[in-house]
């Protein structure tokens, strides 16, 4: 017996919505990190080189790759002498010994919120806290954070975790975060971690940063009663994989994240009327216009964009970089 499943029904454009989320892309510690990058290359000229990826997006570094910087996994890998520019996601203590050790010059591009974190951490280490960062394992900015205090630092990844943790009564507790997280994942994790050990103390701020904050309301926002939400960002891009996770958990019927609108499958556009678009804090908007144009091709009116945040924050640029450009007369 065969069965007939019909072909699928047209929809007209009535009935087609394309929302996008506003705030999305960009955050201001990924604009300074790129560039940064890009001043470093004009400045110094080809070859600046960067430990590990600028910011988790293989479309900016393939676009700096082919402006001269070279990627590397570690910094025994760079020339010695040669320029070194670290990541947004930050490193840790024994990565900038290891550059000096090279006699490398080193721009440092971490995103000042990050920095914020190492921080806390230090301190927190140095009053003689146990500190429970709660963060995905072998991400660089964990291992940066982790690596200001590694004797006093435990990594919680996901709330089950909490049940194997065992720390005597009167140990000074607290938390910090990765700043890329889910926050009401992390909120979790931190109510089952203050229901086994009440005494344990808050950061003096949020460490989940504003906009993956930001991001997540958008996506709640849009999600909710999509059929399909399209997230632009990188597989290795923390808060792009988290605004799949936050949507479905919004309510979306379908989510998935593509590099660009290459990556997208005809197939999840069947039946879809309603489609919204964002992207990570690592996305440059000509991927996200991508998507938009590959929608309308197929008949998807133009998006309407949904503003739930503004955002206006801006860092200056690294400081070693700031010197250099003025004595350079480029400041
Ligand atoms: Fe900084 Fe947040 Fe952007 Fe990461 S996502 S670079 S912490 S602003």
């Amino acid at each position: 017996m065969t069965i007939d499943l019909g072909t699928p029904r047209q929809l007209d454009d009535a009935e087609r919505e394309v929302l996008l989320a506003d705030p999305r892309g960009y955050c201001a510690g990924v604009d300074r990190a790129v560039i940064t990058v890009e001043q470093a290359l004009d400045l110094y000229g080809a070859p600046v080189y960067v430990r590990k990826q600028i910011v988790h997006n293989k479309h900016v570094v393939q676009n700096l790759e082919k402006r001269g910087a070279i990627f590397v996994e570690e910094i025994g890998e760079i020339p010695e002498g040669e320029t070194v520019v670290f990541s947004a996601h930050g490193v840790s203590p024994q990565v900038h010994r290891d550059a000096e050790a090279r006699s490398l010059k080193t721009i440092d591009a971490t995103c000042p919120l990050v920095t914020k974190v190492h921080n806390e951490a230090k301190r927190f280490a140095r009053e003689q806290y146990e500190i429970l960062l709660i963060g995905h394992d072998g991400h660089e900015e964990v291992e940066g954070t982790a690596g200001e205090a590694p004797e006093s630092i435990t990594l919680v990844e996901r709330p089950e975790d909490v049940d194997h943790l065992e720390f005597p009564p009167d140990a000074k507790l607290s938390w910090l975060s990765q700043t890329t997280l889910s926050v009401d994942e992390t909120m979790e994790i931190v109510r089952r971690l203050r229901e086994k050990f009440p005494q344990l103390e808050d950061p003096p701020s949020d460490d989940i940063c504003y906009a993956t904050q930001n991001r997540q309301v958008a996506v709640k926002q849009i999600g909710a009663e999509a059929d399909l939400v399209i997230v632009v960002g990188s597989g290795n891009s923390s808060n792009s994989v988290r605004l799949v996770e936050v949507a479905l958990e919004a309510g979306a019927k379908a989510s998935y994240r593509v590099d660009d609108a290459s990556e997208i499958d005809e197939a999840w556009l069947e039946g879809v009327e309603r489609v919204s678009v964002t992207s990570g804090a690592s996305v440059p908007d000509d991927l996200v216009q991508g998507v938009l144009d590959y929608l309308a091709d197929r008949g998807y009116p133009a998006a309407k964009a949904v503003n739930t945040a503004e955002e206006s924050l801006v860092f200056s640029l690294p400081k070693e970089l700031r010197r250099d450009m003025k004595a350079a007369g480029r400041a």
